[in-house]
């Protein structure tokens, strides 16, 4: 069975390691191996060069959780990691101060900046780095392109740039995606998203023909609009999606009408979305209405959501959602996998 999983950082990553223990405990090769192939497709527009490296945010957080190397405390970044490195640039007024790359992590970026500056694609790159990590599951980027979401916002107090910002003296400011998330920690009212280089961009080897020839396509419990949303308008993604064969079944991240963790409610307020499962739900669409999904997966909490859905045309089913364990992570993923199998009944 091939399972094709659209996937950003942390949610994602929780996600994964799920339908991985999911395969491993239920097929009887083990290792979801010749028996089931997970290809994880996953959001890069997060993505930035800092200090002269590349920093791939949710692929990293993917590969350090399902490598057993994350820090399950912080949730993301290396267990057992130090900030030398960044103390010292700090001190030459180099990166972003509240951006830290610890010391292990640091290792991945620069082997991957080492890969693409010789000249190999980021798949190559990522496959690369991940190779060392026995994942058991295949990780793409969504595109060999760099694509970066920058947060417009509006006024004073805007970004002063930083690295990779574009600071206007204008009502609107702009700047990297990640300097909005983590140093203003999502604060200030966003505007609008932008994909810078979306235009350049096409779906990286293999997205395309995971989609296509998926046995299940999953859409993980991650941020609907920066990380799932962002996979979604890299050119050739979108239309694979309407023509695969393959069952699409989603996830909600927003449980009880708050993102479980984080401030994704910063990102749906900013696109008009409430944070609500119904209305994810219906922002990513029946498929049958042209939209993206053929199942929707919300938490038992929210089964009263589930007549209006209904309504709505969107095939509900209300499981519990809390990856607050790799079990229950498992569970989740086996309900996704059921309800995929009802509907290629
Ligand atoms: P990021 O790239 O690190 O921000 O991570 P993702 O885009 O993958 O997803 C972040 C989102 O995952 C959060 O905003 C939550 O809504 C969702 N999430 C995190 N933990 C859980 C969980 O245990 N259950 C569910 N259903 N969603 C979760
Ligand atoms: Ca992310």
């Amino acid at each position: 069975m091939k399972i094709t999983v659209l996937a950003g950082g942390v949610g994602g990553a929780k996600f994964l390691r799920g339908l991985r223990e999911h395969l491993r405990a239920t097929l009887p090769d083990g290792q979801g191996g010749t028996t089931a192939e997970i290809t994880a497709i996953v959001n890069t527009g997060d993505d930035l060069w800092l200090t002269g490296l590349r920093v791939c945010p949710d692929l990293d957080s993917i590969m350090y959780t399902l490598g057993g190397a994350n820090d399950e405390e912080r949730g993301w970044g290396r267990h057992g990691e130090s900030e030398r490195v960044s103390t010292e640039l700090t001190e030459y007024g180099v990166g972003w101060p509240w951006f830290t790359l610890g010391d292990l992590d640091l290792g991945t970026h620069i082997t991957r900046s080492h890969l693409l500056r010789e000249g190999r694609t980021l798949s190559e790159a990522t496959a690369h780095v991940a190779a060392r990590w026995n994942l058991g599951i295949t990780l793409l980027p969504m595109s060999d392109q760099p694509v970066e979401t920058h947060v417009v916002v509006a006024g004073e107090g805007a970004g002063d740039g930083g690295a990779a910002g574009g600071a206007g003296a204008g009502a609107e400011r702009s700047m990297h995606f990640e300097e909005w998330w983590v140093r203003y920690r999502a604060g200030l009212p966003a505007v609008r998203f932008e994909q810078r280089g979306l235009e350049e961009s096409v779906a990286a080897p293999g997205v395309v023909e995971a989609i296509l020839g998926g046995d299940v396509v999953l859409v993980a419990p991650s941020n609907p609009v920066v990380s799932i949303g962002t996979i979604l308008t890299v050119p050739g993604i979108r239309s694979a999606l309407e023509n695969t064969a393959a069952p699409i079944v989603g996830v909600s991240p927003i449980i009880s009408g708050a993102a479980v963790r984080g401030m994704a409610h910063a990102c749906l307020s900013a696109i008009g979305v409430a944070t609500a499962a119904d209305a994810v739900g219906l922002h990513y669409g029946a498929r049958a209405s042209g939209g993206l999904l053929d199942a929707w997966l919300v938490d038992e909490s929210d089964s009263g959501l589930l007549p209006g859905l209904a309504e709505a045309g969107l095939r509900v089913v209300a499981v519990p959602l809390w990856m607050n364990s790799v079990e229950h992570a498992a569970a989740l993923a086996g309900a996704a996998l059921a309800e995929a199998a009802l509907l290629r009944a």
